[in-house]
């Protein structure tokens, strides 16, 4: 049976790093797969040359990931980037920070999309916003809400085990010098405890697609010169290393009764 997937994200590069692997499994096991984005990414940390237009840069960028994944839709919800750090800044002429938004009035958005695809699954992200950015705190929110309103039946945090991540980082770390936006104390903080991820999808077939959902964000690994980036680090890391980091993805469905389960739609009405 063919299910809709609904896949809300907060900025352009997060679907490719926590799900691209489900979504292309998905899309080529038939099903329908759209991908929502709240912000357009533009306060998105890049080099100083590619700053002027960065929205709609990563939009694009966006776009070209949604193809690789196999995705049939994309969607941007509207809203501006809040930005991570210090007070949220000023709104963009005639357009407003997803951070500055109800989570009433983003989540009926939302619901609308949901109920226009009949979704069975909305993807979101843990309580933690992963590794707690205002934008992805607000996904958590805002997804909760418009499942509610939409009567989707199934909502799916993507996450990672708080214990895996910690130990691969301080493994990577023996190798890698970490670049300047990494900071190792969020990640002991972040994500979900093991115990509370109900799916655990194996995606080693779709690295593939993940690598090049990942590539397609090249705005996300430019950096001035001696700066590196997180996501061009993940790109360089050893294919056995990256496979086992990248080859699985974690969700906690908070409905969820029983053993961790392999299959996103699983036990769907
Ligand atoms: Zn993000």
């Amino acid at each position: 049976m063919s299910r809709t997937l609904v896949a809300f994200h907060a900025h352009p590069d997060d679907e490719a790093l926590l799900t691209a692997g489900t979504l292309a499994k998905a899309a080529a096991a038939g099903h329908r797969v759209v991908l929502v984005v709240a912000t357009d990414g533009a306060l998105g940390l890049t080099s100083d040359d590619l700053r002027d237009g960065l929205g709609d840069r990563r939009l694009t960028e966006l776009a070209r990931s949604a193809t690789a994944m196999g995705v049939a839709r994309v969607i941007h919800l509207g809203y501006a980037d809040s930005g991570m750090t210090g007070e949220i800044p000023a709104d963009p002429p005639g357009g407003q920070r997803f951070g500055r938004a109800t989570t009433e009035e983003a989540a009926q958005l939302l619901a609308a999309i949901l109920r226009e695809e009949h979704a069975d699954v909305l993807m979101s992200y843990d309580a933690a916003g992963g590794y707690g950015h205002r934008d992805h705190v607000k996904v958590h929110e805002v997804g909760a809400r418009a499942a509610e309103l939409a009567g989707t039946p199934r909502v799916l945090e993507a996450t990672v085990p708080r214990e895996l991540l910690t130990r691969v980082i301080s493994c990577v770390g023996h190798f890698y010098r970490f670049p300047a936006d990494f900071d190792l104390g969020v990640y002991e903080r972040a994500f979900t405890p093991r115990a509370q991820v109900t799916h655990r999808i194996d995606v080693r077939r779709q690295i593939p697609a993940k690598r090049a959902a990942m590539a397609a964000h090249a705005s996300q690994a430019a950096a001035d010169e001696g700066a590196d980036r997180t996501l061009a680090l993940f790109l360089r890391i050893p294919r056995p290393i990256y496979d086992l980091v990248f080859g699985r993805e974690w969700f906690r469905d908070p409905a969820h009764t029983g053993p961790v389960s392999d299959d996103i739609f699983a036990g769907l009405p």
